[in-house]
């Protein structure tokens, strides 16, 4: 057994300080028990298939219960895109024919069904997409463990004040525990953007992801750990120093969030009287309501790639809804709708594996491929912008060549000009803007002015392309240095660009969540920024006490 403190660089994933004991977690796994024997009855194994998906459903429901409203509703939306994979009429017709036709026993049939979907999306290189493997696979586990208990439900093993140590977790696992009084997490495999990673922020559990060699580091239950999630630091078995300085920032951590949270009602004007403009980043219908409990100046970024995860979720009345629901949920201020970054109209047209996808068929140039896509997506954001007037405006994603925005203005306009010709409501101005998050589109950001209303950055792509680094790899995480001169003087070419136009500029990537960030951000001439929305206390709390000069000349010196 070592007595060594041993390290763990990972990924943060939901921001908090947190130290207790461990509590190593190993889900239970799947056992082939391969074709049923020549006299068994495949009715029976029907059954028990039908058995154990009885009982996941209702495992689920009890699970969306247990969460009520601390996710805000995040919890329940993602919970109940489970219960759409668990109810999947093809999937079921599929273990049918596997337990049926092939003779399979029912946790086989189950296996062999879910692995066809699972090697589908894992092969699409696209961490968004990679990362909805997770989702499939815990429905999977969850139907194969009671098919082999006898449909019995797994009991998690109190976890009470510890911290979670494990190869990975599932939503659903993050919320039963997050009942049971966990107080943090390290896991070693995961992305920033996974279910797990979402609800934890959600329900404001500390914890780090994609923390390569976790699990072969020697750890017994109840040894203690630490988990930075702000930074993505995992100490097991750390020694009195280390305790110290993280029992100092704890106690910080702890006077911060009581401070931020007392000044939501408080607007961002600054000790010089600079007004600053905090909007909340909001990609699903039931994270609406964080927009009014963050204080945010409505929503900078609604991203839209969750329609292509729910069944019928991009049908345009669907769409419409959301964007409906957005403005009202920020009723008077504005909602940024960033238009599809992903391909295709459905999730299968993405699959086609592109040796570089980062580099390849995505947002803007998929919209101009795809016009189908696009313009049944204005259609709908133009319908909601004609019954709320100047409350909505576009954003355009991985734009590289000014001719395409030219190109996708030009589809806004004729669709406006069908609607006119009707006689639908119209907002004849919606800006149109570009996302400037591909080094070229900053650098050269002059020539982007005549075709945007406004300029968005995107500091996540952005830093991925400048600095050559895959965001989602947590092994060249180390690399990506989004808090870098190259980045900042990117954002300061875009700045100029827009200011010598006349055209605003936000700031929409994570970078923006960063209070020491965001200072720097409002030095170099940004006035908009918008991020997650747990995120807006502490930055607005920065900024509050700052002034324009001192941070002017911290921009300057840092990217001179
Ligand atoms: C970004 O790239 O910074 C951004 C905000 O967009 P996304 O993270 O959705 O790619
Ligand atoms: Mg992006």
């Amino acid at each position: 057994m070592s007595e060594e403190p041993a390290h763990i660089r990972g990924i943060p994933a939901s921001t908090g300080v947190v130290a207790g004991p461990v509590h190593v977690y190993r889900r239970v796994r799947y056992v082939p028990d391969g074709k049923l024997r020549d006299d068994a009855d495949t009715d029976a194994e029907w059954a028990r298939f039908e058995a154990a998906s009885r009982v996941v459903r209702l495992e689920l429901d009890r699970i969306a219960a247990m969460a009520g409203d601390d996710s805000e509703g995040i919890a329940s939306a993602i919970l109940d895109a489970h219960i759409h994979i668990l109810e999947d009429p093809e999937l079921r017709k599929s273990i049918r024919a596997g337990i049926r036709t092939k003779r399979k026993t029912a946790a086989t049939a189950v296996h062999d069904s879910f692995e066809t979907y699972v090697r589908l999306l894992g092969a699409t290189n696209n961490s968004y997409f990679q990362e909805r493997v997770a989702d499939l696979a815990d429905i999977r586990d969850r139907l194969i463990y009671r098919i082999q208990h006898d449909a019995q439900e797994q009991a998690l093993e109190p976890v009470r004040g510890a911290i979670l140590i494990a190869e990975d977790l599932t939503p659903s696992e993050i919320l039963e525990l997050s009942k049971q009084g966990l107080a943090g997490f390290a896991v070693q495999s995961g992305g920033a953007t996974s279910h797990a990673t979402i609800i934890a922020r959600s329900l404001g559990i500390p914890g780090v992801v994609g923390c390569i060699g976790l699990m072969s580091v020697e750890t017994a239950n109840g040894e203690e750990a630490v988990i930075d999630g702000k930074a993505g630091d995992v100490w097991i078995r750390p020694d009195a120093r280390t305790r110290e300085a993280y029992a100092r920032l704890r106690r910080q951590d702890a006077t911060r969030r009581r401070q931020t949270q007392a000044l939501v009602g408080t607007p961002c004007v600054m000790r010089c009287g600079t007004h600053v403009t905090l909007r909340a980043n909001i990609e699903f219908e039931s994270e609406l309501g964080h927009v009014r409990t963050s204080g945010a100046d409505g929503i900078g970024l609604l991203r839209t790639e969750s329609f292509f995860m729910e069944e019928g979720a991009g049908t345009i009345a669907f769409q419409r809804g959301f964007y409906e629901a957005a403005v009202r949920a920020c009723d008077p201020e504005p909602v940024t709708i960033r238009l599809f970054d992903v391909g295709g109209d459905k999730v299968t047209d993405l699959l086609t594996k592109e040796a570089n996808p980062f580099l390849g068929w995505r947002g803007v140039r998929i919209l101009l491929d795809r016009r189908d896509v696009l313009r049944e997506q204005l259609d709908a954001i133009l319908d909601v912008a004609g019954q709320y007037p100047g409350r909505i405006r576009i954003l355009v994603p991985m734009v590289t060549d000014p001719d395409d925005m030219t190109a996708l203005r030009q589809e806004v306009e004729t669709l406006q000009e069908a609607r006119m010709q009707r006689g639908d409501a119209v907002d004849s101005s919606v800006p149109v803007g570009v996302m400037v998050e591909v080094p070229a589109v900053a650098l050269m950001a002059d020539r982007f002015t005549a075709v945007s209303d406004f300029f968005s950055v995107g500091t996540n792509d952005l830093t991925q392309y400048t600095f050559a680094v895959d965001r989602g790899n947590p092994k060249v995480s180390g690399y990506f240095r989004h808090h870098h001169p190259a980045v900042y003087r990117l954002i300061a070419t875009a700045v100029n660009a827009a200011d010598g136009a006349g055209i605003p500029v936000a700031v929409c990537g994570e970078l923006a969540s960063d209070p020491d960030a965001a200072a720097i951000l409002v030095g170099l001439g940004i006035r908009e920024l918008s991020m997650a929305p747990s995120a807006i206390g502490e930055v607005k709390a920065r900024l509050l006490d700052a002034h324009i000069t001192t941070l002017s000349s911290a921009a300057m010196r840092m990217i001179s």
